[in-house]
């Protein structure tokens, strides 16, 4: 099988690079990328063949896509702050970005396409845990334009007949996130701020929760949906119903590492959502043998590659 990976430079598409590379069944990866937020770096050594260039650029999907069996559409702007910041660029990525790769899996002849939709969709509805039936809400201009994306999927499947799949990622995290910049997440901006022995920033009263899932169990779950062609109209949620406050983060990090933190509250972001927790019965359906990493096992790894590889 013939695999595009668009987004495969960044921090869950070069983990899913490496894991397709892997199987028996797949016989290319091909990665398109602009590196706006991902890094070459990340696919050395893997046997794939990569195209520099947007998702925003026609011609240059057709090529990538010619004779594909499925796209893992990856590529986006992610970071509710980052959207807040720059709105525009956040929609034109995220939202603009899916349509063409929509638009060019149908003129390739119908390609199937995985999309990463977002948690964040649920936005401020309150109901807990977050089903797939409930209504959305967004609270920022990244959940609009995940929200747009998996509505454009649904859309092409319905008009168009094309197989589609959006998963709505809940907080992954992993080796291979990167800590350094304004708009890193949690798991890599506090492991990194333990180790080099800064104070940890909790956005908040640190109560907020989170459904965190490790990056090889949705790169399992990705694979699988791949291999199989799964298609699904709605969207499904991938994660597997953890919910960890920030401080359980804390005190988990704190024992993994060894050492205790310095933690420095400051006022909660714009657009942040207070709680996360996924149903997952529409995933345990289509992917019952799929066993999640638990919480404690993806911290120690995560750490383990912060000590061996990252910054
Ligand atoms: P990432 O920033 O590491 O990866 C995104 C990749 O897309 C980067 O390599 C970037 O260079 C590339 N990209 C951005 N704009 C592009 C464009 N116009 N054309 C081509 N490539 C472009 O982020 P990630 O955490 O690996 O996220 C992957 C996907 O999962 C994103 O769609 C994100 O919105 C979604 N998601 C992630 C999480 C999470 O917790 N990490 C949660 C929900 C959804």
């Amino acid at each position: 099988m013939k695999m595009v990976i668009t987004g495969g430079a960044g921090f869950i598409g070069s983990n899913l690079a490496h894991a397709l590379t892997r199987r028996p069944e797949v016989s290319e990866v091909r990665v398109v990328d602009d590196l706006s937020t991902g890094f070459k770096e990340n696919l050395r050594g893997l046997d794939v063949h990569f195209t520099e260039g947007s998702v925003l650029d026609g011609a240059l999907l057709d090529r990538v896509f010619r004779g594909a069996d499925t796209i893992v559409h990856l590529a986006a702007l992610p970071s509710v702050a980052r959207s807040v910041a720059h709105p525009i660029a956040s929609h034109h990525a995220n939202a603009t970005g899916t349509l063409c790769v929509l638009e060019a899996a149908r003129r390739a002849g119908g390609v199937h396409v995985i999309a990463s939709s977002s948690s964040s969709v649920y936005g401020a509805n309150p109901h807990l845990p977050k089903h797939e039936g409930l209504r959305s809400a967004p609270l920022s201009p990244y959940a609009v334009s995940k929200l747009a994306s998996e509505a454009y999927l649904g859309a092409f499947h319905h008009c168009y007949g094309l197989p589609v799949l959006p998963f709505r990622f809940f907080n992954v995290y992993g080796p291979g996130q990167p800590a350094g910049h304004a708009y890193a997440a949690v798991v890599p901006a506090w492991i990194s701020a333990m180790t080099a022995g800064h104070p940890v920033l909790v956005h908040g009263d640190g109560h907020q929760t989170r459904d965190f899932t490790y990056v090889e169990t949705v790169c399992r779950v990705l694979t699988r949906a791949a291999l199989r062609g799964s298609v699904s109209a709605e969207p499904v949620n991938l994660a597997y119903g953890t919910r960890t406050s920030l401080l359980e983060l804390i005190t988990e990090l704190e024992s993994v590492l060894g050492k205790p933190l310095n933690p420095q509250y400051l006022p909660p972001r714009p657009g942040d959502v207070r709680h996360s927790h996924a149903d997952n019965a529409r995933l345990r359906s289509l992917f019952p043998e799929v066993e999640p990493v638990p919480l404690r096992e993806g911290l120690e790894r995560t750490a383990e590659w912060f000590r061996t590889r990252g910054q």
